[in-house]
């Protein structure tokens, strides 16, 4: 078979995913008159989190790739649970992850009064009805998937009724739960969301937006759609939840559609991550019983909490690239999002020396008072990243675990009788320790090698280890906070028979006090990250303040590192 696709061209539409693909497809075929328009729709009831990060590189990134544009539409529909504060944050985390929605940022109640007339009209015409029953005689009438659902008593009420008592609803007259409008569809099809879904129903709460203009608010089924119809948006991407409603999100498009443009849903799978929940619910209830220290724990799956934590945007979009979009529901390991991470700070962080959990090294024959500044890479990942200057001096510190006196042959640290070279200075040999009286290693003791400083011909001499350090003399006390998975289990919404919270790593967050190289405080801002040598990445936290710096371990050098 002969083809006129050019090759290149080919290549590229391999490399689409099948939302991609099908996209591409409606726009050769000329739909809509070609355009491209797609939106992220958050509801303002939380902060968003890195499966919301999934759907915005989908919606953003799909436009940006095809020249279309993306809209944010915040979908506030329920005023009791949504806020000011969700608006603000969710723009600024959209933002940060690299993506612009320029001048079309929509808000479903923007279409409030859109969505009335509308239901007034579905109403006239028959296709809507007050229904005064509780939600729980409605649940008890929905029938199952083989079983028809039973109508509603007041399914058949005069037009005129409706559109009175739904008139009086929205002017407050009606308690909350006390009546619904629902769609007249069909009590017996297999398709619940088709035995007439509710359209409306009655909050008095203010809205953030819109105040007490209205007393009655749209369910998402009714509302996303018609309000991606009415902003023009051409692709409606979603989770695959929303799946099983697309046949209703379709009924209720031929109401006002025609043939020169339809919207059109398509789903990919949510982005489920190990040892983290992703529920809004869940991460709002560890925020409000202070579980965790805010929507920007640097333990929490937010987008504000992976950037508190040291996280890139860079890292996250490419974690979100490695995963891909399919069809198929399924747990990510975190180890992939911390893979990202590890390999965007590699070639990016500046490379400092501190100590995490000290003791102290006394180099025995090293001049009193003598200060030597030793040259330190700041980056051997990048040309021209240059070097800095640290402090040597005859007392330093080094990790307590780098020191084991009675040691296996293959510990090629500091054990007595053998040699290391301590990182960018000399090569030292190991002459004994002390301990206090509770048996606590207190100080080491080494001898240095003159001859064999760094550069120098000797400093070639072969030695196993390399120790870092920084000196007990000139140094910043620190703060570390080190962070281990949220939850104990894999996979905390799976595990039905106990609650989330008692799934809670109580090792979560251990912090501990270091020291650092001066080098450190003197460039340090907050959210800077930097690799301390052999530990792993770093960021500087918002709880810095002068006088004190705090770390947040964003992640160790190598998988598998555990917080001692
Ligand atoms: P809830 O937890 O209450 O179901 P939600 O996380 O779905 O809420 P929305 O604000 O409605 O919250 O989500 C906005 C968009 O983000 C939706 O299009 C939704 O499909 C998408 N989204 C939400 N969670 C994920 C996820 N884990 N992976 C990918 N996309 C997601
Ligand atoms: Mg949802």
């Amino acid at each position: 078979m002969t083809t006129n696709i050019e090759p290149i061209e080919e290549e590229k539409a391999k490399s689409l995913n099948f939302i991609e693909q099908a996209v591409s497809e409606d726009l050769a075929a000329g739909k809509n008159g070609g355009r491209l328009n797609t939106r992220f729709p958050p509801e303002p009831n939380g902060y968003l989190h890195i499966g919301h990060a999934k759907a915005i590189c989908m919606d953003f990134g799909i436009a940006e790739k095809f020249g279309g544009t993306c809209n944010l539409r915040f979908d506030d529909t329920n005023p009791a649970k949504e806020g000011t504060e969700y608006v603000d944050a969710i723009k600024e985390d959209i933002k940060w992850l690299g993506f612009d929605w320029g001048d079309r940022l929509y808000y479903a109640s923007d279409y409030f009064q859109k969505l009335w007339d509308l239901a007034i009209r579905l109403i006239k015409e028959g296709y809507a009805y007050v229904d005064e029953q509780t939600s729980e005689q409605i649940a008890a009438q929905k029938g199952t998937p083989t079983q028809p659902g039973t109508p509603s008593p007041y399914r058949d009420r005069p037009i005129e009724e409706t559109l009175d008592l739904f008139e009086r609803m929205n002017k407050g007259e009606f308690e909350e739960g006390s009546m619904v409008l629902r769609a007249k569809i069909d009590m017996a099809s297999p398709n619940m969301h088709f035995r007439d879904p509710i359209m409306y129903r009655i909050i008095k709460y203010p809205h953030h937006r819109t105040g007490t203009t209205w007393n009655v608010y749209p369910m998402y089924d009714y509302a996303h759609g018609q309000s991606d119809f009415f902003e023009g948006v051409t692709h409606s991407i979603c989770t695959l939840e929303f799946e099983v409603h697309r046949p209703l999100y379709n009924w209720f498009i031929d109401l006002i559609a025609d043939e020169t443009y339809r919207p059109r849903q398509m789903e990919f799978n949510r982005l489920n991550l190990t040892y983290t929940v992703m529920s809004k619910r869940k991460l709002l209830q560890l925020v409000q019983e202070g579980l965790v220290c805010g929507w920007d724990d640097p333990r929490m799956p937010t987008i504000c909490g992976l950037r508190r934590r040291g996280y890139t945007p860079e890292s996250i979009r490419a974690f979100v690239d490695k995963i891909g979009y399919t069809k198929y529901d399924g747990l990510i390991s975190v180890g992939l999002l911390e893979h990202s991470i590890r390999e965007d700070l590699n070639k990016n962080a500046t490379r400092v020396s501190a100590v995490i959990n000290p003791v102290k090294l006394i180099i025995t024959n090293y001049p009193e008072g003598e200060v030597e500044y030793v040259d330190m890479d700041n980056n051997p990942e990048q040309e021209n990243a240059g070097t800095h200057k640290m402090p040597f001096t005859r007392e330093l510190y080094i990790e307590r675990e780098d020191f084991m006196e009675d040691a296996p042959k293959k510990f090629f640290r500091m054990t007595p009788g053998k040699e290391v070279r301590l990182k960018g200075a000399y090569i030292v040999k190991c002459t004994g320790c002390k301990y206090d009286s509770e048996g606590k290693l207190e100080e080491v003791y080494c001898e240095y090698d003159p001859l064999t400083r760094s550069g120098m011909p000797e400093s070639a001499r072969k030695v196993k280890g390399t120790l870092h350090w920084v000196s007990a003399q000139y140094n910043q006390e620190i703060e570390v906070r080190l962070y281990d998975r949220l939850f104990m289990v894999e996979n905390p919404a799976e595990e039905k028979e106990k609650d989330f919270r008692e799934l809670l790593n109580p090792d979560s967050l251990i912090t501990v006090k270091g020291y650092a190289e001066q080098y450190l405080a003197e460039t340090a801002k907050v959210g800077n990250r930097y690799q301390f040598q052999r530990i792993g990445y770093f960021c500087v936290d918002k709880d810095s303040c002068p006088g004190k710096l705090v770390f947040n371990r964003t992640v160790s050098l190598k998988d598998g590192y555990k917080a001692q």
